[in-house]
């Protein structure tokens, strides 16, 4: 089906497209030129009712496919993402706004998910203790946990979801997932590739919509687990709604993530990786850096430099050539934007470039580079996500001074550090409050076999996501003890059956 040209989305339920009984639904625009696309349905509790249903139905059969076997149909859903990746990038340009390089960027990264799950059948080995007792054995098995739901926010269509669906899969359960209603289309186009890959119908769902929607996930007796990412506070509200329902959950919050930059860190390497890490997407990546901390005498160098660079940013439409930054996701997303920006002049910080007219014609939601210096802890660009191409330089006297700035943060995603001395770089992961740490990196952004989240207001939970945590939050464990006295019907001339 060709998503794309529809005027109203359907649901994915049961292994198919189905008209969404709700009668409310919603505008998804093209942020470019700020043009209602398509119509999104918002979902109603009985249609996630339906959904729920129909991920409970086909969870017997699917949980009792051998590891391997599901790895398989992992295996073939690899090739044709890989196969349709451009096609899939340009469904999020046209409705996320993002260049169409970094569109296919997160199409990979998602993929690498499921390359990390096609190795299923050993990362659900148990333990194996022989002879605890006189003929007694002790093992552990590792089970899914039954129906599964995803909540995932608008910045990464493809990669967030793909942080959870392969491994819940792969690991035996059945799934829902509720993508962002601003740029919905995508877990549609992933539902039919899941499909032609083999999935058994009604192991993968899609429902549409907004707080009704997600409400009736966290209320529903038969889902057992509810991963989420999106903003602090609403992972807040749903890591609390979802345990006191008594189901596991994982909720990965908002950031503000810092670079600190040493006086022997090599510059122009810096610049460019801060200017990659800070207006790539946009700002709109929870990996973006956002605050630049300055320490000693580095300060003005690094922002001449983060300045002549920043007014170099091609800004425009997502696919098309050249650019290097697109649009923001709504028109409130850019007066929000903008709102800091005025916030930030009248509370005293230095605008060193400022994006808030780039001067794109159209109707699209652009915002431009913005940079400032000068920032101090106080001001509401400092404190607040802004979410938006806003990087704002804070001056620090030492280290020891920007990891405390760093570790007061209420988030606690992601942080890197700029330097060539190995014993700073030591010092700071080391003391550095925060669950993702780049040395020279400024994007520290796991692989997919290592797991991915924040501390404090960016994770709410125990386990991050995909990687072996991953594993452990969509299985639960189970300990054997076995005991197999000899009774003597082990009859001689008995055989091992085949196989297979
Ligand atoms: P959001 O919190 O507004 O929405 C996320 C999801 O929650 C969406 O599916 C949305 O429909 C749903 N939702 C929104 N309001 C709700 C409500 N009142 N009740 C129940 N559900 C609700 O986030 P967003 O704007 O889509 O995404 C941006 C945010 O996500 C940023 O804060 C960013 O830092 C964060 N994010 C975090 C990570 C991470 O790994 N920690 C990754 C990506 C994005």
């Amino acid at each position: 089906m060709d998503l794309t040209t529809l005027e109203r989305l359907p649901l994915w339920i049961g292994g198919k497209a189905v008209a969404a009984l709700t009668k409310r639904y919603g505008d998804v625009t093209n942020p470019a030129t700020g043009e209602v696309i398509r119509h999104v349905p918002l979902a109603s509790a009985a249609d996630v009712d339906a959904a729920v249903a129909a991920a409970a139905a086909a969870l017997p059969s699917w949980r009792a496919y051998p590891p391997l076997r599901r790895a398989r149909v992992m295996m073939h859903f690899r090739e044709l993402m890989l196969a349709h990746r451009k096609e899939l990038a340009k469904i999020i340009t046209q409705e996320h706004g993002k260049t169409l390089a970094d569109a296919e960027g997160e199409v990979t990264r998602g993929i690498e998910v499921v390359e990390f799950v096609t190795a299923i059948p050993h990362l659900l080995k148990g333990e194996f203790s022989e002879n605890v007792g006189t003929d007694v054995d002790s093992y552990s098995l590792r089970q899914p946990v039954g129906v599964c739901a995803g909540i995932t926010p608008f910045n990464f269509p493809c990669m967030v979801p793909m942080w959870m669906y392969p491994v819940a899969l792969a690991c035996g359960n059945t799934f829902v997932l509720k993508p962002s209603e601003r740029d919905p289309t995508l877990a549609l186009r992933m539902a039919e590739l899941l499909a032609e890959a083999g999935l058994p119908a009604g192991v993968f769902n899609v429902v549409h919509g907004d707080k009704e929607a997600v409400d009736a996930l966290l209320a529903h007796p038969q889902v057992k687990a509810i991963s989420f990412v999106g903003s602090t506070p609403i992972a807040k509200y749903i890591y609390e709604t979802g345990t006191a329902n008594g189901k596991r959950v994982q909720a990965l919050g908002g950031a503000k993530n810092h670079a600190v930059v040493l006086p022997d860190a090599d510059l122009d390497f810096t610049t460019e990786a801060i200017v990659g890490a800070g207006y790539g997407s946009a700002g709109e990546r929870c990996m973006a850096i956002s605050a630049v901390v300055a320490v000693g005498e580095v300060g003005d160098a690094l922002v001449e430099r983060l300045a002549a660079r920043a007014r170099r940013v091609e800004v425009g439409p997502g696919d098309a050539p050249s650019v290097e930054m697109g649009p923001v996701i709504t028109r409130a997303a850019r007066d929000r934007i903008v709102g800091y920006v005025d916030g930030g002049v009248s509370e005293g910080a230095r605008l060193v470039v400022d994006g808030r007219q780039p001067g794109i014609p159209g109707d699209g939601f652009f915002v431009g580079p913005t940079l400032f210096d000068h920032v101090t802890p106080q001001m509401a660009i400092y404190r607040d996500e802004i979410f938006g191409p806003v990087l704002c330089v804070v001056r620090s006297a030492s280290l020891a001074d920007a990891i405390a700035l760093i570790n007061a943060s209420p988030y606690a995603n992601g942080t890197a550090i700029f330097t060539r001395s190995g014993h700073a770089a030591r010092r700071f992961q080391q003391d550095v409050e925060v669950g993702m740490v780049g040395v020279n990196v400024p994007i520290p952004v796991p692989m997919a076999f290592f797991s991915f989240g924040g501390w404090r207001a960016s994770l709410f939970g125990d386990l991050n996501v995909h990687g072996m945590d991953g594993v452990r939050f969509y299985t639960r464990g189970k300990t054997l003890t076995t005991r197999w006295p000899d009774d003597g019907s082990a009859a001689p001339g008995f055989h091992m059956p085949m196989l297979g």
